[in-house]
């Protein structure tokens, strides 16, 4: 599903931020970066949705090169989740659900439809719809920025540290939730965070990032027998 070859990415002359990064990625794996500040996480994703070029080196979806994919296109089917999901303050929670339905041209019916299939994956009852961001709890958004990000249904789906910035008790719970939610849609997972225990709770594999570099890449309980 996801390749990387020999990527490399430096923003200057410096140490690169990501050094020759090799890995293979299964379909409907769950894949979780771990590692201190600083050590390339957020670079790595980035460079899946192009946000950033990479310096040297590949990376292949489905074996093509991402270089050969319209940028546009590619971000469509890459879902993104990050700390600061930003809702539209001004829009609805369906109409923030359905964001790229717009660009997709679905019809009114389509987004209500879709809306409402995607908040039923979620402990939200349905007159949340009609709500703003702003009469929502941190965690309720966090919850509408994963759904987003699900709304053109992409078969990958980056998230960077998306609860990261939620209370202890409300993390545990997404966590759960996002658990569950991830076995029954089965969706190709890059998940980065710098919490061991979220990413032994949640991850096929993990990935151990250090200056820009994979130190070890394993399952849980590999990484839990030998670490
Ligand atoms: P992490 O997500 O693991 O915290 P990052 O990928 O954000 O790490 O950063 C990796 C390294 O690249 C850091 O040394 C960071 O300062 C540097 N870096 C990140 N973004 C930029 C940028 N836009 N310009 C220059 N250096 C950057
Ligand atoms: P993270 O939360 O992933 O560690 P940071 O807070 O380090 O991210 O970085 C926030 C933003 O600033 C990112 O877009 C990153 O690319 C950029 N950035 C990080 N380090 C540098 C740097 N040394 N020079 C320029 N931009 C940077």
């Amino acid at each position: 599903m996801l390749q990387f070859n020999h990527v490399t990415k430096r923003y200057d002359n410096g140490k690169p931020a990501v050094s020759n990064l090799n890995l293979k990625i299964e379909k409907g794996e769950f894949v979780c970066f771990i590692g201190p500040s600083g050590c390339g996480k957020t670079t790595t994703m980035k460079m899946v949705n192009r946000l950033i070029n990479i310096s040297e080196g590949s990376i292949l979806v489905d074996g093509k090169s991402i270089k050969k994919q319209d940028p546009v296109e590619l971000r469509r089917s890459i879902g993104y989740v990050i700390q600061q999901i930003g809702l539209m303050p001004h829009m609805t929670i369906k109409e923030n659900i359905v964001l790229v339905g717009t660009l997709l041209k679905w019809s009114k019916e389509k987004k209500d439809k879709r809306a409402r299939e995607l908040l039923k994956l979620v402990d939200l009852p349905e007159e949340y719809l009609e709500k703003y961001p702003h009469e929502l709890s941190g965690g309720q958004q966090q919850r509408i920025g994963v759904l987003r990000a699900l709304a053109a249904n992409p078969p990958l789906i980056l998230m960077d540290e998306p609860f990261g910035a939620l209370d202890p008790i409300t993390r545990d719970s997404l966590q759960e939730e996002f658990k569950k939610l991830q076995k029954e849609l089965h969706k190709t997972i890059l998940f980065v965070t710098h919490d061991m225990d979220e990413a032994l709770k949640l991850a096929d594999r993990v990935v151990i990032m250090r200056e820009g570099e994979v130190v070890q890449a394993d399952t849980p309980d590999q990484i839990l027998r030998n670490p």
